[in-house]
């Protein structure tokens, strides 16, 4: 959005008076064409985006977005369209979920199969019902007792009681953009914030979407699709579900896939505190994960972000993302907490994902609930310092972790 507002102050400058004449048409010209803006500006601002290509590294953890980006795989969403299910939507949840399981074995193998060309993936646009509307149906079910995430709050959101997320039904949409400062190798994203959260951190960046469940504006599945569609036009690499959290939008999320049309990227970007329920319906569907793993134990994570469980949740929900796709983890380094969540955050990933990416982010800074509050957060009020930083990294650098391609 900056960088739409930056190029019509430039043309509105062009248009006025500087540059010689025929510099000025040229440039005009160019800023006045989309595919020029969209695919070729983030390259100026972002050159370690198409750089990061380079690195053997990157190809070796992300090779299947790469290729879906050439256009030489399939997103797993458009898969999941052409696998019919041969059942009735209208069973018992639990019958649903048997089919499910057993469908989910077989996906993956017909997944697997077109990856190596060993199955063609069908001619026809879309099977009625797929395997995609079992999982929409599913999602559903969830949203009549709320355990999207693991808070389970158990609130009919379809008839609007409210959980601790406090949305009803309806998704919001607070904004969607081409992203430009997301990870290089994600860069341009096309990324689309939801309103509300499940976390409470009471450091959050984005307390004004995160905490009002009313931002934005509501929108169906086929408005998400065409918001999606239209960042896919623009140039984006990858669609990126954000927040807030997008884990209480999940059934809006699935639904609108049935609209979308683009072989593209489908990115998780999430705290990841998502019920296992939930996570089954995921991993069949998103490409690649960008989750957050943010605390090294329970008592921390109660403490900052008012969750319970969160280390085995998280944990196991990171396994069965790594299981199923490709990963960058999101670590925010935090003051004073290097020894109790970054150390041991970065031990268990070198032990259980050694082939993922981590990001390991030094941009805190005291924010939200921590400013209102200094004395009771007093170990989080104030940046991190440069040698909990060096500390960090060199951690994951003596355990192997691959964390500069996207740090
Ligand atoms: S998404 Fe989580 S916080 Fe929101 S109602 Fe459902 S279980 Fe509760």
């Amino acid at each position: 959005m900056l960088c739409a507002h930056l190029l019509k102050l430039t043309k509105r400058a062009l248009n006025r008076r500087y540059g010689p004449l025929p510099l000025r048409f040229i440039l005009i010209e160019l800023l006045s064409k989309e595919s020029f803006v969209t695919n070729s500006m983030w390259r100026f601002i972002r050159p370690d985006a198409v750089k990061v290509w380079q690195d053997p590294q990157t190809l070796q953890r992300l090779p299947r977005y790469r290729a879906i980006i050439d256009q030489e795989r399939i997103a797993k969403f458009l898969l999941a369209k052409q696998v019919a299910y041969d059942g009735e939507l209208s069973k018992a949840t639990e019958e649903l979920w048997k089919d499910h399981s057993s469908m989910s074995i077989q996906f993956r193998e017909f997944v697997h199969a077109v990856d190596c060309g060993d199955a063609e993936p069908a001619p026809v646009d879309c099977l009625e019902p797929s395997f995609l509307d079992l999982k929409v149906e599913l999602a559903h079910r969830i949203l009549e007792n709320c355990h999207f995430c693991e808070r389970k709050c158990g609130a009919d959101r379809t008839h609007e009681e409210k959980g601790w997320c406090k949305l009803g039904p309806d998704s919001r949409v607070s904004s969607a953009f081409l992203h430009t400062g997301e990870e290089a190798p994600l860069v341009p994203s096309g990324t689309i914030f939801f309103s509300s959260c499940c976390f409470g951190c009471v450091f959050c960046q984005n307390e004004d979407i995160s905490t009002n469940p009313n931002a934005g504006r509501p929108v169906s599945p086929e408005d998400l699709a065409k918001i999606a569609g239209s960042l896919g036009e623009d140039g984006a690499l990858n669609i990126n579900y954000v927040g807030g959290d997008p884990i209480p939008n999940t059934h809006t999320i699935l639904s609108s896939m049935k609209y979308q049309q683009f072989n593209i990227t489908q990115l998780w970007n999430s705290n990841l505190y998502c019920s296992e329920e939930t996570m089954l319906l995921l991993t069949d569907i998103f490409d690649v994960w960008l989750p957050d793993f943010k605390y090294g134990n329970d008592a921390c994570a109660q403490r900052l972000s008012g969750v319970q469980n969160y280390f085995e949740v998280v944990s196991r929900n990171h396994l069965m993302a790594y299981e199923a796709g490709e990963v960058i983890i999101r670590h925010l380094v935090l003051p004073n907490h290097v020894e109790c969540c970054t150390v041991p955050i970065l031990e268990w990933v070198a032990g259980n994902m050694p082939n993922c990416m981590v990001n390991i982010m030094g941009q805190y800074r005291p924010e939200h609930r921590v400013l209102k509050e200094r004395e009771r957060f007093s170990d989080i009020a104030r940046m991190v310092h440069r040698e909990e930083m060096n500390a960090a990294l060199a951690k994951a650098e003596e355990l192997g972790i691959c964390w500069r391609p996207v740090s």
